[in-house]
């Protein structure tokens, strides 16, 4: 969160030692903690439509918002207010463009939210993908203007393509946001268009059609419309089902697997003033608490858990599905990288250079053949890899053998491969735990496979 970013560089020797106390569990509210990615075309309102549901309930409050809605003007690039607020990143103030996955939180009746923010820039999929491996559950956000839906949704536009990454990556339910309803006057034939031809795609996408939850909304101005309650007559006319919130409240957090070894992949490597050297990241498995040691891999250092933070507050246990930062001691922090995973010494993560995948290729121009080479992306980590030997393709919704050694794998086949990469990397299969076993393949800034891992080789 921002908090933990303000402070950037310190040296140990400054350290506020009274912030390291193993401090006690914040009090369990009984709300599970649920983890939401928003990912759509862009300019269709995702970062607005983050910013006020931080906004509306709970951790930006509306003068900031102001403050930074209003330095964004200034040098035109007013679009991305909200995602200043979100991660306030140097870089990407400079650009205009979110570049990283921000984390935030809110909470629901029922609920705490996760809100992990993933930007919507081409060249920026990279860290959707890093975003959506961590979601439980996608807001898809659509302009329903007069051609901009269409504009997202044919031709190259994002829409599809998020929409079949984040199914790829393990995320079942889907919230679709069809947003900027007021463009069209609150048409409910607009609405329903939007609707049926969406929700066509999306079960061809792979969701089921009962996760896949369809909301009317305006994200703009201030509170917007549907969001956490609804006032224009034009839309309560012909619309009385939940709001975006109350849909939120609904979703179902995955089944956690808290019994198996602890994973963490850390997806940022920071230091502060309050709490010294940190890493934070999501606990794909297991529990974690302070004064445990921990291995980190590849490299396999070891490491004391100084503190652990879920959610701004430190806490003596946090578990599978929580997003956490990590205080670390005894550790040389500066070999420490983005990518790696926190462990049990006593039960590692495996590290492999080989292993057997069951890709699903996206709609590729070439077909693959042997010595493929593309960029993987596992987690918070990429690695270059390449198509070592091809086994066989398969029928995707059976998995039988349609044909052994191909020789060529065209657009939409679902084979199994071998890949290969130069060193080894920590990875686990699918079986042994689903979110860790999933990855993409990407070559030329395209996506191009969506893969799990199902055996290692070596
Ligand atoms: P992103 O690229 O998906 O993050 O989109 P932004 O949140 O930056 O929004 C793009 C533009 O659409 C901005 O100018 C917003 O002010 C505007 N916008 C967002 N939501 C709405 C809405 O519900 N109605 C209208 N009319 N404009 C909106």
């Amino acid at each position: 969160g921002l908090e933990e970013h303000e402070l950037g560089e310190t040296n140990a020797g400054e350290v506020d030692e009274e912030a390291f106390d193993l401090v006690p569990e914040v009090e369990s509210d009984g709300r599970e903690t649920i983890s939401l990615v928003v990912v759509g075309h862009v300019d269709a309102g995702k970062s607005t439509l983050n910013g006020h549901l931080l906004c509306l309930l709970g951790s930006v409050d509306q003068r900031t918002m102001h403050k930074y809605e209003k330095e964004s003007k200034a040098i035109g690039k007013g679009s991305f207010a909200f995602a200043w607020v979100l991660d306030g990143h140097a870089e990407e103030r400079e650009r205009g463009v979110t570049i990283d996955v921000g984390v935030t939180h809110f909470k629901t009746e029922h609920r705490h939210v996760q809100l992990l923010d993933a930007p919507g820039h081409k060249d920026f999929v990279p860290s959707m993908i890093s975003g959506a491996a961590q979601a439980d559950a996608a807001i898809l956000v659509i302009d329903g203007s007069t051609g901009e839906f269409e504009s997202g949704f044919h031709s190259g536009g994002q829409t599809v393509e998020h929409a079949i990454l984040v199914r790829s990556l393990g995320v079942q339910q889907m919230i679709v946001a069809v947003n900027k309803l007021d463009n069209v006057d609150y048409s409910k034939d607009r609405y329903e268009q939007i609707q049926d031809e969406l929700s066509r795609f999306l079960v061809k996408a792979g969701f089921r059609a009962s996760d896949v939850f369809f909301i009317p909304c305006r994200s703009k101005p201030f509170r917007g419309e549907n969001l956490l309650q609804r006032k224009d007559a034009r839309l309560t006319a012909w619309y009385d089902g939940p709001t975006l919130i109350e849909l939120i409240d609904l979703l179902r957090p995955p089944p956690r697997p808290v019994d198996l070894p602890l994973r963490l992949s850390i997806s940022d490597v920071f230091k502060t003033q309050a709490m010294g050297s940190c890493v934070a990241g999501r606990i794909e498995a297991g529990v974690l608490s302070p004064g445990a040691q921990v291995l980190l891999r590849p490299g396999d250092l070891t490491a004391n858990v100084r503190s652990v933070q879920r959610h701004g507050n430190k806490v003596a246990t946090a578990k599978a599905g929580d997003s956490v930062t990590v205080a670390l001691t005894s550790i040389d922090f500066d070999q420490v990288q983005v990518g790696a995973f926190l462990c049990p010494p006593e039960a590692p993560i495996p590290l492999s250079s080989s292993f057997l995948a069951q890709i699903l290729l996206f709609d590729i121009q070439e077909p693959v053949t042997l010595g493929y080479q593309a960029t993987m992306y596992l987690q918070s980590t990429n690695e270059p890899v390449v198509v070592s030997k091809m086994l066989c393709t398969v029928k995707k919704s059976t998995g039988e053998v349609l044909k052994k050694r191909p020789r060529a794998l065209p657009k939409h086949t679902t084979a199994v491969v071998q890949l290969t990469c130069n060193r080894p990397i920590c990875v686990e299969t699918f079986n042994d735990y689903k979110q860790l076993g999933r990855f993409t393949l990407r070559e030329s800034g395209n996506t191009i496979a969506a893969g799990t891992i199902m055996k290692i080789v070596s």
